[in-house]
C-alpha cells in the first residue's frame, strides 16, 4: 500500500490539499490531527484537566474513537457520537495540541493510524507522519505557509461557521500552536530530511494540489 505523508503547521492548507490530492490520485484521505481533536473534546466534555497527564491518561481508556466515510468525508466518531463538527472550534484546537504531547494520547492515536494504512493507499496528513509514524513513506511532503497567511486563512473558515475572532487572535493562537508541536519532546513537528518542502503562502489551493500531484507521480507510478 502506498503511504503520502503531509505535514506542516497548523493553517498551512494539509486538509484542504490533501483531501483534493486523495480525490484525484484515488487515495483514501486520513485526518490525523482529527483523531487528536477528538480526544480533547473527550476531555473537555468530560471536564478532565488536561494539563493533567495521569489523568487524561486514565479518561482515554474510556474513549471509543472510530472513523468512517461518508460522501468521501472522513467522519470521526467519539463513543459512537459523531463529533466531526464539533471537534472544529479554537477550544479543541488548542487542547488538541496540549494532549498530543502525552506519549499515551499518541499511542492511541497510532493504533487507528496503522490500521487503515495497512487497508487503503493513504494521504495522510499530520504533524509527524513522515517522520515518526511512516518513516519509509513512499512520499513525504512538508507543506507551510507564514503565520500571518495561515491566520487569514483560519479567520476565513471561522467567518464561514459564524466564528467571531480578530487576525491578531488567531494569529497569535497559531503561534502558539506551532510552539507546543514544534517543541514537545515526543513527535515534534519537524520536516523530515527526505521531504519535499512547499511553501503555499503566495500560491492558490489548485496550484499547490498541482504541485504536490506532479510531486508524487515523479515518485510512485499510479
Ligand atoms: O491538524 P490539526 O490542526 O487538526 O491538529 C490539531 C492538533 O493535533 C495539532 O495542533 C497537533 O498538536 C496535533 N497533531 C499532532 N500530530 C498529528 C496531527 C495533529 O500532534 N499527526
Amino acid at each position: 500500500m502506498y503511504k503520502i505523508a503531509v505535514d506542516g503547521p497548523a493553517g498551512a492548507g494539509k486538509s484542504t490539499i490533501s483531501k483534493m490530492v486523495a480525490k484525484e490520485i484515488g487515495f483514501i484521505y486520513v485526518d490525523t490531527g482529527a483523531f487528536f481533536r477528538t480526544i480533547a473534546l473527550g476531555c473537555i466534555k468530560g471536564n478532565v484537566d488536561i494539563s493533567n497527564e495521569e489523568a487524561v491518561n486514565e479518561a482515554i481508556k474510556t474513549f471509543d474513537i472510530s472513523f468512517a466515510y461518508e460522501n468521501g468525508e472522513q467522519q470521526v466518531y467519539l463513543n459512537k457520537e459523531n463529533v466531526s463538527s464539533l471537534i472544529r472550534t479554537a477550544e479543541v484546537s488548542s487542547a488538541a495540541s496540549v494532549v498530543s504531547a502525552y506519549k499515551a494520547v499518541r499511542q492511541k492515536v497510532n493504533v487507528s493510524e496503522y490500521e487503515i494504512s495497512e487497508k487503503e493507499n493513504v494521504v495522510m496528513d499530520g504533524r509527524d507522519i513522515g517522520t515518526t509514524v511512516f518513516p519509509d513513506a513512499s512520499v513525504k511532503i512538508y507543506l507551510t505557509a507564514s503565520s500571518y497567511i495561515r491566520a487569514v486563512r483560519r479567520l476565513r473558515d471561522y467567518e464561514k461557521k459564524g466564528i467571531k475572532a480578530s487576525i491578531e487572535e488567531v494569529e497569535k493562537e497559531i503561534i502558539e500552536r506551532d510552539e507546543r508541536d514544534m517543541h514537545r519532546e515526543i513527535s515534534p513537528l519537524t520536516r523530515a530530511e527526505d521531504a519535499v518542502f512547499l511553501d503555499s503562502s503566495d500560491l492558490t489551493v489548485d496550484e499547490v494540489v498541482s504541485k504536490m500531484v506532479t510531486i508524487i507521480k515523479s515518485k510512485i507510478e499510479l
